[in-house]
């Protein structure tokens, strides 16, 4: 199947080979190895972790009739999002049996669309399992497919459409170096540093504008700005592509030099690091990914953790305060985040309208009538 993804219109949907373990789990099928005897193929987007099931699919994967369930009920309403196998808008049903949010139904082909949240919900409502009647069990059997595929995830963990984040390695790399070369002495801290009362007198001095996103003070700052680029600059780099993705980077850093100086111009205290790199990329994954419950894995420590994006939001901005605190010698970068972050919002926009129609024209099905913001 090529088709625009009907949810998030931002990749077009992506078949995923998935089989059954021994212990009833399912895996993606990823590489060489013994072939299992047997495989499903569901069609899910990479982007917003949304999956496609023709009719059978379901009921295939679990071992229930979920299928039959999920055809009775009659749509509760038109849903603003087509079918991707071209027969137009979709339904939406209700089948509280199943699941509690409404469910959308193609009602030509019958095929089912599940978000990627509605799939955590079939996951949670069905670990009370056991504890209704008899009749809820067995229902609720044709789900356990979902709790399994939920627990491993795999379409999240290894996800096909993705490659390997050039852009953010390098940027990684790039830190490193300039701070090591500051480090020996060869590049000096006081030539890249934003010193926003300079930059106003001086024209010498407009060049830290761009270069003091570059440069850090201490490795505190460097391990933590590299944190948060390594965990939201990855989704970001493959949605936007390296071009668009690197622009992203340094004109956060560039806006946000730009307010810092405009709202510091009095200021003799030099500020350096991409804080405000950052906060453009922060923002564009919010804008991209705002329910993204995403698989993370942190670096150095390689554990793998699943958390909301709000909640990084609080972790980073917490971070800035400890760092603003414990490093004392910088001024401390509100204003850069500020601006980092308000290019983000203003770009990101764009940049999604750009790709979905990108994606439209390379899928043989329409893209969806509606226009998304
Ligand atoms: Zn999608
Ligand atoms: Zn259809």
């Amino acid at each position: 199947m090529s088709a625009q993804c009907p949810a998030c219109a931002l990749h077009q949907i992506v078949p995923v080979e998935i089989y059954a373990r021994e212990d009833g789990t399912w895996h993606q099928l990823l590489g060489k190895g013994t072939r299992p005897a047997s495989t499903v193929t569901i069609d899910t987007c990479p982007v917003c972790f949304g999956a496609w099931f023709d009719p059978g699919e379901l009921d295939l994967i679990g071992d229930g009739e979920v299928d039959k369930l999920l055809r009775e009920p009659a749509p509760t309403r038109t849903s603003e999002r087509v079918c991707p196998r071209g027969h137009g808008p979709m339904s939406e049903v209700l089948c509280p049996q199943v699941i509690s949010s409404p469910v959308e139904r193609c009602d030509t082909c019958y095929g089912l669309w599940l978000d990627g949240d509605e799939r955590r919900r079939l996951a949670a409502a069905s670990t009370r399992e056991g504890q209704g009647s008899r009749r809820e069990q067995l229902a609720r059997r044709g789900v356990i497919w979902a709790v399994q595929l939920l627990t491993h995830l795999p379409v999240e963990v290894e996800n096909p459409a993705r490659g390997t984040p050039w852009a953010v390695y390098t940027l990684l790399a790039g830190y490193l170096l300039f701070f090591l070369a500051e480090v020996q002495g060869i590049v000096y801290y006081r030539d890249w540093a934003i010193v926003a009362g300079a930059v106003v007198r001086e024209t010498s001095s407009v060049h830290t504008l761009f270069t003091h996103q570059f440069l850090h003070g201490s490795w505190v700052h460097l391990l933590g700005n590299a944190y948060f680029i390594y965990i939201f600059g990855d989704n970001i780099e493959h949605l936007f592509g390296r071009l668009r993705f690197a622009l992203l980077v340094i004109g956060g850093g560039l806006v946000g030099g730009l307010i810092h100086v405009f709202l510091t111009r009095a200021t003799a205290t030099p500020m350096v690091g991409a804080s405000g790199a950052i906060a453009a990329v922060m923002a564009a994954y919010l804008w991209s990914f705002p329910k993204a419950k995403l698989f993370q894995t942190i670096p150095f420590l390689l554990i793998q953790v699943k958390i909301p994006a709000w909640v990084y939001l609080v972790i980073w901005l917490a971070l800035q305060f400890l760092m603003a605190f414990f490093t004392d010698t910088f001024e401390m970068a509100w204003f850069s985040h500020i601006g980092g972050f308000s290019f983000g919002l203003a770009v990101t926009p764009l940049v999604l309208r750009g790709r979905r129609r990108r994606v439209a024209k390379t899928v043989a099905v329409p893209a969806p009538a509606y226009a998304r913001p």
